[in-house]
């Protein structure tokens, strides 16, 4: 039991923060440039945060407490007609609630209007500023292209009185919008179309959330924010990659006003997600058009959204240490993040039963007021975690329907006519008969139940299958809604396309279920597994006790990529399925439910799909594994695609597989691939490595820990931890030289014919090396030095 508890603790936990920022900042702080690294996140209060802001928080908070400096969260609210002390409030409470503490460093850019006005006041002075009076079109046609040079202004000539007069009249409100700018005096030639002549201040007579009527001039963001920093004393100024080309201009105006304190800006690639959106205009959008229900409507990509969906902070943080800090823009899958989610709410969410789509059953020879409480775990899948429910069983039950069909295909395992299926932690009942209504729809079963058969018994036969129900007389009437993608494309609104006629119709529906009584007066905000449906949480806005309305926060697997499996073709049609049943099915729950017959459950996907019992008999035949580990590969699609993909990167079918069961699959445990932050080319790459020798067993288990936890590759895992094995280089040379001279005994042994000390001397090589070294090079280093 701790063995599991300390794997999933470090699943959760983060990993080491080693990123290119965090590496410059150390190098800072190592050479004494900076005593303390101070950060910020400065967002603009135009809308609420989102996930890509979460990856920002995360970064700059978490620099500061890394490495013990400070983080300040500043609303850089410079455009008054965006702004609104409602997103304030939200930018508040979503960075709290991720985890994070800005204690009494929260700013306001609007605070700083005065002294950003004085800076540009003082480089009127110094003749590097100007009021232009160009209209906004013939300041836009003048500015020139990437190719050409832009044009200067006829302004730029004004003096340093006439341009302080007109700053102070633009000021005192005397000019319409639009008539007078202020702008750096740069070069309009510059090949970085952001120094030419850059705006800094404009006329905007609109009311501005905290400075109310003041100001009739605004700065520019960009004349804003790095002066604002510099005011702030922040060390690192962190963005995304779209500003590079406005560092040159950050640089210039700390440069050129008089500041005391020099930020440097560093960029890194801003998080876009699959079938979502990141941009607040257009998140702002739906809101305003209803298309969803508010900002935090559970479909919305927000921090606010996510945690009424019931995404939980640690699996945010945690997928945002998965996804890692780099240089280049690329859309990540949602999946990373349900699988952060997945693992986090496991070993939070007590499992309890709940029938989305109710079919009545009867059983026919249980007495009819007899009701019996069945003690049922709240977490039979972390044995022996204590805890435990009363669920009532009675004569009148509901299961889902889908756990019913008429004519079932052949080795069915829920419920038939004629056909047995064990009750979860109850009894087991055999279909007599379906009753319809006039159009033939089946309204009701009727069962008879094995008396003798309650769970935990020995049974004496085997029952196949094992699905979930609710008592009918003492369940409660529940609303679900189960979510689907927001967008039904990848990249909404990409290439020119408009991303509101890609919304997802399909992303909500609604359900009334039946849930089990144990949950009782159920606080919102609770979390739970509904066994075999999902992760589930009590709605924080719309549940009330008697009227219960749950969210599904995530399925149970991949159901997304799966109906994308199912779309391509199947494939084709395969000879008879080898027999192979090592494991006998259970009945009832003698055994730990997740343990049960596992190798069953592999027979089944086999019978059911033609297409993997051909692959066992070819990875058997062809490819020369052992029958276990042929079986083991072939007991879903995924897992034997996975396996495939990796043979993509070495062709080494036994190597490959022996490294997939023997390591990967115990790292997973009962986790699908599919759940995995990487994807099975990696994991050939990985045993790539380590079948050519460039590193040895230790570092590739070490290496594949980390993939697990960042779905970082390979050979980048092997580079920054300097994982390679060293071959017969004149490091290795010295390393055996070394070991040689320390024990002139065993070397005079060896010299003289007593070979068995080689296993002496790699042993001590290793041990100095770190694990590093090539044992064959070793070996043979040890032949040529002792000659
Ligand atoms: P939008 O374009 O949606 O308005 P924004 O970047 O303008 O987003 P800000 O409020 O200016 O939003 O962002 C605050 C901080 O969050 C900035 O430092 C920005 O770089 C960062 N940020 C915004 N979006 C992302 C993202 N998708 N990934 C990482 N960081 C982001
Ligand atoms: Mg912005």
């Amino acid at each position: 039991k701790e063995v599991v508890e300390k794997l999933n603790e470090t699943k959760n936990e983060s990993p080491k923060r080693s990123n290119f920022i965090q590496a410059i900042i150390e190098d800072d702080l190592a050479s004494g440039r900076h005593q303390q690294v101070v950060t910020r996140f400065p967002p603009e209060p135009n809308g609420y945060p989102h996930i890509g802001h979460a990856k920002s928080i995360c970064l700059n908070f978490g620099l500061a407490r890394d490495l013990g400096g400070r983080c300040h969260l500043r609303m850089d609210d410079t455009n008054p007609t965006t702004e609104d002390v409602e997103y304030v409030e939200a930018l508040k409470r979503d960075v709290r609630w991720l985890g994070f503490e800005w204690g009494e460093h929260m700013y306001h850019a609007s605070d700083y209007f005065e002294q950003l006005y004085a800076f540009a006041v003082g480089l009127i002075k110094a003749g590097k500023a100007y009021v232009c009076s160009l209209s906004e079109e013939e300041i836009r046609t003048t500015r020139g292209s990437l190719s050409e040079a832009g044009t200067p202004s006829p302004y730029r000539k004004r003096t340093v009185e006439e341009n302080l007069d007109l700053l102070a009249r633009m000021r005192a409100g005397e000019f319409e919008e639009g008539a007078h700018v202020v702008r750096a005096l740069i070069d309009m030639g510059s090949p970085n179309m952001k120094m030419r002549d850059p705006l800094i201040y404009r006329i905007k007579k609109a009311h501005h959330y905290r400075t109310g009527n003041d100001w009739c001039i605004y700065p520019l963001y960009d004349f804003a924010h790095c002066l604002s920093d510099s005011i702030e004393g922040i060390t690192h100024s962190i963005c995304t990659l779209e500003f590079e080309n406005n560092r040159e201009l950050y640089d210039w105006f700390i440069d050129n006003c008089d500041v005391t304190s020099k930020p440097r800006q560093y960029e890194f690639a801003r998080l876009s997600l699959a079938y979502t959106i990141m941009s607040k205009r257009k998140l702002l959008k739906l809101v305003n058009d209803n298309l969803v229900d508010g900002w935090d409507d559970p479909r919305m990509p927000t921090i606010s959204g996510m945690r009424r969906r019931g995404y939980t902070p640690e699996a945010i943080r945690h997928f945002c240490d998965m996804i890692g800090i780099a240089k280049a823009n690329s859309t990540v899958d949602f999946e990373k993040l349900e699988y952060a989610v997945r693992n986090d709410l496991n070993h939070k969410a007590p499992r309890v039963m709940c029938v989305l789509d109710p079919l009545k059953v009867t059983l026919t020879n249980w007495p009819k007021d007899k009701v019996e409480m069945l003690d049922a775990s709240l977490w039979p899948h972390d044995v022996p975690r204590e805890g435990t429910r009363p669920v009532p069983f009675g004569a009148t039950l509901c299961i889902e329907r889908a756990d019913f069909m008429e004519n079932p295909p052949k080795k069915y395992r829920r419920l038939s006519p004629g056909a047995e299926v064990r009750l979860r932690y109850g009894y087991v009942i055999k279909c007599e008969e379906a009753i319809k209504d006039d159009d033939g729809k089946v309204v009701e079963l009727r069962c008879s139940v094995d008396l003798d058969s309650r769970s935990g018994k020995p049974l004496g036969r085997k029952i196949k299958g094992t699905i979930h129900w609710v008592s009918a007389q003492h369940a409660l009437p529940a609303t679900v809604r189960l979510y689907d993608r927001l967008f039904k494309v990848e990249k909404p609104g990409a290439e020119g396309r408009d991303f509101l006629e890609e919304l997802n119709e399909d992303s909500i529906k609604v359900m009334e279920a039946l849930v089990e009584p144990s949950i009782g007066e159920d606080p919102a905000g609770s979390r739970y597994q509904f066994e075999r449906q999902g992760y589930f949480i009590s709605d924080s806005v719309d549940s009330k006790t008697g009227a219960l309305v749950y969210n599904r926060v995530v399925g149970l697997r991949d159901s997304w990529a799966k109906k994308q499996a199912a779309k391509k073709a199947p494939e084709p049609a395969a000879p008879k399925v080898p027999k192979k049943v090592k494991d006998k099915p259970e009945d009832g729950e003698r055994r730990r439910p997740q343990k049960r017959s596992r190798s069953y459950e592999r027979d089944k996907a086999r019978a059911e799909n033609p297409a993997l019992a051909s692959r066992l008999e070819r990875y058997h035949k062809e490819m020369k594994l052992d029958e276990d580990s042929a079986d083991l590969l072939t007991g879903s699609v995924e897992l034997g695609d996975f396996f495939e993909a990796a043979l993509g990167a070495l062709n080494e079918p036994v190597v490959v597989a022996k490294w997939l069961t023997n390591n990967l699959m115990a790292e997973i445990k009962d986790a699908s691939v599919t759940e995995l932050p990487f994807d099975g080319k990696a994991f050939g790459d990985l045993v790539k490595m380590l079948h050519a020798g460039t590193i040895g067993g230790t570092a590739a288990k070490e290496v594949l820990a980390q993939m697990v936890k960042t779905g970082q590759a390979p050979e980048a895992i092997v580079k920054t931890k300097g994982l390679e094995q060293m071959d017969d280089t004149q490091a290795l040379r010295a390393a055996v030289e070394s070991i040689l001279a320390q024990h002139p005994g065993e070397t005079e042994r060896f010299k003289n014919g007593e070979k068995k000390l080689t296993g002496f001397f790699i042993g001590k090589v290793m041990k100095a090396t770190g694990g590093k070294a090539n044992p064959k090079a070793v070996r043979a280093l040890i032949e040529d030095l002792t000659q």
